[in-house]
């Protein structure tokens, strides 16, 4: 009765253990969640002003497709700063949050027999856009080894006559490491060399630490800003999740695919959101760095305290707000149930110790679970103790 494309798709997994994890909460259960992944902070009030002003003065009908011409500006201003990267209206297209950019990019630019390249560990998302754009997603394991960054020998050695794109992602979610200008330069000459896209999801931009420089693969050069597809948007920069606004800057001929193929789907993104995102690009950025702080805090915090766990190890994310520790000295452990792979060790965390956390596996790596510390200190003091309890268990 469901299409194809419907079969070969499953839920968000992430979204799932969140589910799961709230619904345990609202039937009583005590549930230290490091599953969520959006800021646990509220978005800044002069952005809610720029809301609550834009709805009284009657912003409420149908915008252009792709976005409003001072958001458009705001974006490119945006990119001008933050990047170096000069862009016109007509290469930027604003969608109804990242995930939708790039969901239109995906049916802009897959079809059946492409090949689409995504570094493992990966973002959920990725790989069934891919699929249910008819398209075949070609996973490169990356190593722990390398900091989880896709080296451009692996890259070379996975494409094909098929293959039409790249999507990176730095700073990643779920690995939480960021790829350096240099070995961005040295990807850049292989996608080069094959004729590739790249879409460069760089949502968690504003979140680097440890002195971290977030570069833009577009940035490395003219050509490479030509076969680049810069996705960006509010969730995480200011905690704005819930408002839904993303944005796409790239090739005018792919930005108009996209806004075309948006004007079948959803038109618009909501027009009260583009004035307060015209707000949160060009108002105060304070918040940001306040916001910056307090994750950096809990990562120190979170990092060393599951490196103090027995068979646990965590390399030190440098972007995001992710760590992602190696499990895979747990397997076989055994209390009552025994511990095979990621899903185990999360189910039985979730179970045996009210913690929430997303198994390895949902990102294409077994041997990792990803623990989100955009929750409170106190809640990562509490659920680092009951992990270490429960771990302690397993024999
Ligand atoms: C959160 C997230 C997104 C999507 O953000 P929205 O703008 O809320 O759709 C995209 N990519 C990655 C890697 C994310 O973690």
């Amino acid at each position: 009765m469901l299409s194809n494309r419907a079969e070969n798709i499953k839920p968000s997994p992430t979204l799932a253990i969140d589910a799961k994890a709230k619904a345990m909460k609202a039937a009583g259960a005590d549930v230290v969640n490091f599953g969520v992944g959006e800021p646990d902070f509220d978005t800044p009030e002069h952005i809610k002003e720029a809301a609550i002003k834009a709805l009284r003065d009657g912003f409420t009908k149908y915008t252009p497709v792709g976005g409003i011409d001072p958001l458009k500006d705001a974006i490119i201003g945006k990119f001008q700063t933050d990047n170096g990267l000069s862009y016109s209206r007509e290469e930027i297209i604003v969608s109804c949050g990242a995930k939708h950019s790039l969901y239109n990019i995906a049916q802009a630019l897959y079809g059946p027999g492409d090949e689409v390249i995504i570094p493992a560990p990966y973002w959920v998302s990725y790989p069934d856009q891919v699929l249910l754009n008819d398209a075949t997603p070609v996973i490169v394991k990356t190593q722990e080894s390398d900091a989880f960054v896709l080296s451009p020998e692996a890259l070379e050695a996975h494409i094909t006559k098929r293959t039409k794109a790249l999507i990176l992602n730095s700073p990643s979610n779920p690995t939480g490491r960021t790829y350096d200008g240099k070995t961005l330069e040295r990807i850049a000459q292989v996608v080069l060399k094959h004729g590739l896209y790249v879409i460069s999801d760089e949502i968690y931009e504003k979140l680097v630490y440890d002195g971290v420089k977030h570069v833009s693969i577009a940035s490395v050069s003219e050509e490479m800003k030509k076969r680049t597809l810069v996705v960006n948007g509010l969730s995480k920069s200011h905690a704005m999740t819930g408002w839904r606004l993303g944005f796409t800057a790239g090739p005018r001929e792919i930005i108009k695919a996209m806004t075309t193929i948006q004007s079948q789907s959803t038109s618009n993104a909501n027009s009260i959101t583009q004035k307060a995102a015209v707000e949160a690009l060009t108002g105060p950025q304070d918040f940001i760095g306040m916001m910056r702080g307090e994750f950096d805090k809990r990562r120190k915090f979170l990092v060393s305290e599951l490196n103090s766990i027995p068979d646990v190890s965590c390399i030190t994310p440098t972007g995001a707000f992710y760590a992602f520790p190696n499990i895979s000295g747990l397997f076989g452990k055994v209390n009552g149930k025994p511990v095979f792979c990621s899903s185990d060790l999360a189910l039985y965390l979730l179970e045996d110790a009210g913690v929430a956390l997303v198994p390895g596996d949902a990102f294409g790596d077994d041997r990792h679970m990803r623990l989100s510390y955009a929750t409170s200190m106190e809640n990562i003091r509490k659920g680092v103790e009951r992990i270490r309890e429960a771990i302690g268990n397993l024999k």
